[in-house]
């Protein structure tokens, strides 16, 4: 049970004075649900104004104060503004422009003939300069003002700065007593403040000491509830899985090995041997060959007489591996069967039976290998593929199925840099294929402007003229899902004009049915374009595909381009990659596209892609999914990460139960973090 002293925190944010539906709305849309939300929303950047004493002498955008003589009012016309004419010393005009309800408070602010000082952001309405919602309008005080450096938050339609500021001051009135968590010694050394003075300081901009402090605790509790789970694991009772080599002995695969692959099956096979379950990360690029891997861990279990259970996020991939292991497997005899939430009847109730009896020595499958109906005769491993859809507290839960605790082993393809790693996924133990099989070719990467589309659509022709299959990618632009897609859906319906029904659409809202319907043309080599959104950056193995085409490319991230980059260049035919680019580009997207094309390795971009992003180009990065963090910037993370790491180990050896003072404040700190899962490690060991 989380501490009754931060019930305060955990409210709703309608607890808030003057938050009702209407403000409600464009919280949530921030993601701003508890009190607690609203403190951690800390200002993306602040506003200092330059006092003036002539309109001439500023910027157009430029934040002013300046002392204004007020001339006239004109009151709106139809749906126009409210706009006050004031004049500045050297008798330029300008507007303060008030739309809606605010120009009631304009007639009150600033009646005719007085002089009132004016802080806001100057900018033009055609001919005339204007200042739209001054920030403030004064009697006296210019210097106050001048000096005043104001936070801008990240808002939401609805939203004001104002507004939201008033409600982070009502926040910060709330803040309870906490106990200090971090060791003094380390406070005084960084010269940090305690949690509330740092919050409050945060609020203002005073210094990065606030901020890093609080992002320092974020990492904390992480770590600590990473820890945690691993003690708890190390705890736990799971079954020594010793194989015995006889299914093994009778795969025949056209390959040999990689090193990394038999290194990475060696620690696998040796984890199983251990009473402690396993929780191991097996990371390796797209192609870098983890199915295989998967594949002999499975086959352990079953020679040892347990079950292995594969988990995929998509029916689609489930489908794959699927095939691809029925296929491998054949050989052996062991019994492989597919279910996923679209299995109904007598075909279900037979894999049922079979999960039950243990006549089923794999399932592959959708989320629905873990609902509550379906029972296993003995689980001892469960096999996650592209782990960076689940969160550390959805692996728990799928590991808590058994009696006895079943092995874990998690696969990504998402190349993250090692920080990262650590961040995501402290609690278990890494394996990484970072060789490729031999034979690889390079992708031929190329980055085009926008502009020459159709000489690429001319391309992709003579590309599938030729008998070959191509994707075709198109961007999540938009913050509105069904956006992205109406832009997919026109895209498709190009081509198919151009290229008939060789061409089929993949995105996230088709039905399952049609969505794997197209796949199956595409994959069938019957389809030779597929047209996409995103959605096949996961898993998807089509070899024959050879020319990859990105639109937008400036607007992914590395790795996500590096991810779907991946898809082609699986055969032995030369592939293509083609980076489509709009003409406004940052510095940093010249940079990771020129990177694109430099390097193949995925952990060489994951680890630019940090270093570009961590300058801080992207504001709200934090806020994009591929941090588990929400003060945390990438930055803080790549300097703070490895001190809160060690800390919490130090932690963890002195007071591993968290029953000392600073263990106390330490529960707290998970809680207040939403790391609970983390404190239940506790109570369950
Ligand atoms: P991943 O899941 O890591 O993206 P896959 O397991 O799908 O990669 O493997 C990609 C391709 O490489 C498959 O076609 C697979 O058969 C092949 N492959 C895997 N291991 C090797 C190897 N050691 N040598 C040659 N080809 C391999
Ligand atoms: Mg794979």
């Amino acid at each position: 049970m989380r501490p009754e002293a931060l019930n305060p925190l955990f409210a709703e944010t309608e607890a808030l004075e003057g938050v009702g539906p209407k403000l409600k709305k464009p919280l949530d849309k921030l993601g701003l649900l508890r009190v607690r939300d609203i403190i951690f929303h800390l200002p993306e950047r602040f506003i200092t104004r330059r006092p003036i004493d002539n309109l001439d002498a500023a910027q157009e955008g430029e934040q002013i104060v300046i002392a204004l003589n007020v001339i006239e009012h004109r009151a709106s016309h139809g749906r126009g503004p409210y706009r006050v004419l004031a004049q500045d010393g050297a008798g330029n005009v300008c507007s303060l422009t008030y739309f809606g309800r605010a120009s009631y408070t304009a007639k009150k602010l600033l009646p005719v003939g007085e002089t009132r000082w004016v802080a806001g952001r100057l900018d033009h309405y055609g001919d005339m300069l204007q200042i739209v919602h001054p920030d403030h309008v004064v009697e006296d005080g210019g210097d106050t003002l001048a000096r005043l450096s104001e936070p801008v938050y990240r808002l939401s339609e609805g939203l004001t700065q104002p507004k939201i500021a008033a409600l982070v001051k009502q926040a910060l009135a709330r803040l309870p007593d906490m106990p200090e968590w971090i060791e003094v010694a380390q406070l005084a050394k960084e010269g940090w403040p305690a949690w509330a003075d740092a919050l409050r300081s945060a609020h203002k901009g005073e210094g990065e000491g606030p901020r890093d402090r609080l992002a320092y605790d974020e990492l904390l509790a992480n770590s600590l509830a990473l820890m945690l789970v691993r003690a708890d694991n190390r705890s736990r009772r799971g079954q020594m899985l010793r194989g015995d080599g006889s299914l093994r002995d009778r795969l025949r695969l056209p390959y040999t090995l990689t090193g990394a692959q038999i290194r990475s099956i060696a620690e696998i096979e040796g984890d199983l041997q251990q009473d402690a379950p396993m929780l191991r990360l097996l990371q390796g690029d797209v192609g870098a060959g983890k199915t295989v891997v998967a594949l002999e861990a499975m086959l352990i279990a079953a020679e040892a007489g347990a079950q292995a259970a594969m988990l995929a996020p998509t029916e689609i991939l489930a489908r794959q591996h699927y095939e691809t292991l029925r296929n491998m497997a054949a050989p052996t005899g062991a019994q492989i069967a597919l279910l996923t939430g679209r299995d109904k009847g007598r075909q279900r109730e037979s894999i049922l039976l079979g999960l039950l009896d243990g006549t089923i020595d794999v399932v592959v499958g959708t989320h629905a290998i873990f609902q509550e109906s379906v029972q296993y005769k003995n689980l001892g491993l469960i096999v996650i593929d592209e782990q960076h859809r689940f969160g550390v507290a959805q692996r728990l839960m799928l590991t808590n199925k058994g009696k006895r605790t079943p092995h874990t082993l998690a696969m990504t393809a998402t190349p993250i840099p090692r920080t990262l790693t650590l961040a995501q996924y402290g609690e278990m133990d890494v394996s990484r294929l970072d060789e490729m099989p031999p034979g690889r070719q390079a992708i031929d990467t190329r980055v085009v402007a926008q502009e020459r589309l159709s000489d690429v659509v001319e391309a992709v022709g003579r590309h599938i003229a030729a008998g070959q299959q191509a994707y075709w990618v198109c961007p999540m632009v938009h913050d509105n899902e069904a956006d992205d897609i109406a832009a997919a859906e026109s895209r498709y319906a190009g081509l198919r004009e151009r290229f008939g029904e060789q061409v089929v659409l993949v995105h996230g809202q088709l039905k399952p049915e049609l969505k794997d319907a197209a796949m199956e043309r595409f994959a069938s080599g019957a389809a030779k374009l597929l047209v996409a959104t995103t959605v096949i950056e996961v898993g998807v193995d089509v070899p024959a595909s050879t020319l990859m085409v990105i639109e937008q490319a400036e607007r992914f991230g590395l790795a996500q381009l590096h991810q779907l980059r991946g898809r082609v260049g699986r055969g032995s035919e030369k592939s293509v990659c083609l980076l489509l680019r709009g003409s406004v580009m940052s510095e940093t997207a010249r940079q990771r596209l020129a990177l694109m094309r430099e390097t193949q390795d995925g952990f060489r971009l994951a680890e630019e892609d940090l270093r570009l992003r961590g300058g801080g180009e992207l504001l709200g990065t934090r806020q994009s999914g591929d941090t588990p963090f929400k003060i945390a910037s990438l930055e803080q993370i790549t300097k703070l990460l490895p001190l809160a790491h060690d800390d919490a180990r130090l932690l963890m050896e002195r007071d591993g139960g968290l029953t000392g003072p600073r263990g106390e404040a330490a529960r707290m700190l998970l809680y207040l973090f939403e790391r609970d899962w983390g404190v239940q490690m506790l109570r369950g060991g």
